[in-house]
Parts: structure tokens; sequence; C-alpha cells
């Protein structure tokens, strides 16, 4: 193997997580390699106005994010924008363009939002259309929103946004909520949230923002609902292509791993969205990070002496 292609710690994805190991990993004078097949700063790159990150009361994701890979760069990251096809319990990486070998390997690929697919979604999203009412609710202080999605997430969000908006409703696919009953107990107690059920969004209309949806019931009646926000909570899809068959994942592909961030192969870790947590946040992404590197140059001093641990 090339010297050039191994490293101590391959970090796989450049989003908060995975730069946040990339800090931690190289003030650890640790050799270290981030891929990535996109671009820097994972999901908060497109975030106008960041307001819960500590210490950055008003920032764009774009800054934040350029920040912290400068930040990884000046102290010593190599970056490599390869998308990765392999990885093996030996720590084997195969990308698009090279095989690397390392002592450990921290998988920071998070997740992306699930999408209704319709016309315009993608056009109106920042223009009314949000996945993330904890980051955006406020825009919508005083307003008419409709949530879609029956679990946790959309039953959460309802009730967040019925703090702060006008009228809420709260749209599912079927008659049942996959939501716990306790926060299902908290939205019916609440008089600003309609809740309708058996229903979908159909259509999606706006020019510059998104004025109206239509709604479509199970008999195939439509209805037009004039709102200012519409907030799709219909699950998450993890980007876990490629890493099923050496760690271990959920039933929602997610891979399984506690606050250390281990997986169930020694030396490999995960860090931010992509890892089984119940709040994924920028914040909770660069802890992960943090606590990763920690473990996996942990791992890596002990490796050197001959005696893997995990
Ligand atoms: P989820 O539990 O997978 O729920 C997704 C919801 O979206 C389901 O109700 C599903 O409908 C609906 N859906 C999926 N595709 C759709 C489509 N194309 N059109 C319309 N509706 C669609 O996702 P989640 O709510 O994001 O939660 C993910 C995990 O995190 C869950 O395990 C959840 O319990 C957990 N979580 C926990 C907390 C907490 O503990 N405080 C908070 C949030 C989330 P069906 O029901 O018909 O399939």
């Amino acid at each position: 193997m090339d010297i050039n292609n191994t490293y101590d710690i391959i970090i796989i994805g450049a989003g908060p997580a995975g730069l946040t190991a990339a800090i931690y990993a190289c003030r650890a004078s640790k050799k270290t390699l981030i891929l990535e097949a996109k671009n820097y700063g994972g999901q908060i790159i497109t975030a106008k106005d960041i307001e819960n990150y500590p210490a950055t009361p008003h920032i764009s994701g774009f800054d934040l994010a350029t920040q912290m890979y400068t930040q990884a760069l000046e102290l010593g990251a190599d970056v490599k924008f390869e998308t990765v096809l392999d990885i093996s319990s030996d720590k084997r990486v195969l990308t698009n363009k090279a095989t690397y070998q390392t002592k450990a390997i921290i998988i920071a690929t998070g997740s992306d939002y699930r999408k209704l697919g319709l016309d315009n979604e993608e056009r109106l999203t920042g223009k009314g259309i949000s996945y993330c009412a904890t980051c955006d609710g406020k825009f919508f202080r005083g307003k008419e929103v409709a949530v879609t999605g029956g679990g946790n997430s959309a039953l959460e969000d309802a009730l967040y946004l019925s703090d702060l908006c006008s009228k809420v409703y709260l749209i599912h696919r079927r008659d049942e909520f996959r939501g716990d009953a306790a926060t299902l107990n908290r939205i019916k107690s609440k008089e600003n949230i309609e809740i309708i059920l058996n229903t979908n969004v159909t259509k999606i209309n706006g020019e510059d923002f998104i004025s109206s949806i239509e709604i479509t019931d199970k008999d195939n009646n439509t209805k037009e609902l004039n709102i200012s926000g519409l907030f799709i909570a219909v699950g998450r899809i993890p980007y876990n292509e490629n890493f099923g068959k050496t760690i271990e994942l959920d039933d929602n592909g997610y891979a399984i791993s506690g606050e250390d961030c281990k997986t169930n192969v020694p030396g490999i870790f995960v860090a931010g969205d992509f890892r089984t947590k119940t709040l994924r946040q920028l914040v909770t992404a660069t802890g992960d990070g943090a606590v990763a590197a920690v473990n996996a140059i942990a791992y890596i001093n002990t490796y050197n002496k001959g005696d893997i641990l995990n």
C-alpha cells in the first residue's frame, strides 16, 4: 500500500460530525483523512440562520460549516472528494478513486429528510417548506401552517409549532399515528391543532413562496388549505449504502451505537445523524464527532501497543 494512502483515522463525511471528529483527531496528532462524496458542511450548508448553536446566536449554515472546514484543514486534516464504495473490518476503505488503509474509521455520513416527491417541493424548500420545525418555526409566528407525517417527529413538530403559530393542521395518511400516545394526547388538548386523518398532501402551490396545499382523502375528495408554511416530517433516510454488510444497522437503517459512538466492529465508530439516537441536531452531531474521535484515538493508542480493544 502506498504510504500516501495510509492514515491513522479516516472520517467518512464532512458535515459537522465529521469535521469535529477531524479537529479532535488532528489535535491529537493523528494522520487524518476526510472522505466526502459531495460538498463539505452536510445538511446545515443550506440553513439560512442557525440560532441554536451555543455562542453563535446568528450564523448561516454556510459560514459555520466553512469555519469548521477551515479549522480542520488548518489543523492538518487531508480532505478528498471521493465516494466511499466499501469499508472492511480490517479498516480498508475503497473509494471510486483509491484504496486506503487506516487504523480507525469514523462514519459520519448523516441522513437526509424523506421527501414527499411532489412538484414544487424542492423549489419552495426554504420558501415556506421546511423539514425542521425547531430550526424554522420562528419564521411562522402567528401564521397558519401544516405538518404532514404521523410519527413522533410530526407530533412533536405540531406541538412545537402550536405555541408559535395561530393554527396548525396535522395531516396524516392513515387513521392511526405511529407516534406515542402521550404526545398525541397533548396534541389533542391543543385548541389550535386540527388533525386531518386518512389524507395526503397532493399538491404544493406558490410562486415565490408557498401559498396553499391541496390535500386528498382516501375517498379521493380534495380540498385546498391556504397556509404560510408546510412542515414535512415523513421520516429520514440514513446514508447507509455500502456500510450494512460491515457494521450492524437497526431496522430503519441507522448504525447501532450508544453514546460512546462505537459500532459492533472494533475500531469503526459512528458520529452524527447516521447513528441511532433521539435528537438529530447540529449540537449533538458535533458532540458525537468529539466522542467518536476521542474513542478512535484511544483505540489506536491501544492497538499500537498490540492490544486491540473496542
Ligand atoms: P417515522 O417514525 O418513520 O414516521 C414517519 C411518518 O411519516 C409515518 O407516520 C409515515 O406514515 C409517514 N410517511 C412516510 N412516508 C410518507 C409519505 N410519502 N407521505 C405521507 N406520509 C408518509 O419517522 P420520525 O417521526 O421522523 O421518527 C423517526 C424515529 O425517531 C422514530 O423511531 C421516532 O420514534 C424517533 N423520534 C423520537 C422522538 C422522541 O423520542 N422524542 C422524537 C422524534 C422522533 P405511516 O405511519 O403510514 O407509515
